[in-house]
């Protein structure tokens, strides 16, 4: 079993981080803003109890949030590990998640911070567009599609999501980064944070992740 907690605030490049970990271990990519926006489609109670919460750019409540993703990581295709993205966010999930792979004999094995300075993540943020069909992500300028308006991939349309308005991602930002802050201290203390810098270009950063993930596979990082 192979846990992995990817780090970094709103616009770090966790999503795109962790799709390149997903090919490299074989194991999922669970993002609970994903499971979020999926439940809120498909209109359940957990969707439903979460919307107003995302629309505003806030944290869902930490009981609501910790259940889902033991749900999730309860399925089969999670039994070899997962890669988690945007979980955990407060250091009340952080010790939720713990004591859950703790009850199964596992722990988080890597806690991966993708570090961008906070003046970055502005600019970052209100220039990302997504693909109505499958959520492929763009950048209006760092990696914009051939066709304006339009997905690479599969040719549907491209949206702003209602929480990367400028209006929301300042809101967003300084409810989060003290969270964030929380968490980072919690993988520091366990010896599972490792850090690296997100202002590097993707693949540096792919390089950087890698690098770190086999350090701690052999045992050779300095874990306590
Ligand atoms: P994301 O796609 O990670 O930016 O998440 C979108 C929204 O889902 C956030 O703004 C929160 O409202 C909610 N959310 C996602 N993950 C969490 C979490 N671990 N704890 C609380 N709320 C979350």
């Amino acid at each position: 079993m192979m846990l992995v907690v990817l780090l970094g605030a709103p616009g770090a490049g966790k999503g795109t981080q962790a799709a390149v970990l997903r090919d490299r271990l074989g194991i999922p990519h669970v993002a609970t803003g994903d499971l979020f926006r999926t439940a809120l489609r498909a209109a359940t109670p957990i969707g439903l109890e979460a919307k107003a919460y995302m629309d505003a750019g806030q944290l869902v409540p930490d009981d609501v949030t910790i259940r889902m993703l033991e749900e999730r990581l309860g399925r089969p295709d999670a039994a070899a590990g997962a890669i988690l993205d945007g979980f955990p966010r407060t250091a009340v999930q952080a010790r939720a998640l713990d004591a859950f792979l703790a009850a199964r004999g596992g722990r988080v094995d890597a806690a991966l911070l993708i570090d961008v300075p906070a003046e970055d993540l502005v600019a970052r943020l209100s220039g990302r567009w997504i693909c109505r069909a499958a959520g492929h992500p763009y950048h209006a300028t760092m990696n914009p599609p051939r066709v304006a308006g339009t997905c690479d991939l599969d040719g549907s349309p491209l949206y702003q999501r209602d929480d990367d308005r400028p209006e929301t991602i300042r809101a967003r930002l300084a409810s989060q980064l003290a969270d964030l802050d929380a968490v980072v201290e919690h993988y520091r203390s366990t010896g599972a944070l490792r850090t690296v810098d997100g202002r590097e270009p993707i693949g540096e950063v792919s390089a950087a992740l890698g690098a770190a993930l086999e350090a701690v596979a052999a045992g050779t990082s300095g874990r306590a």
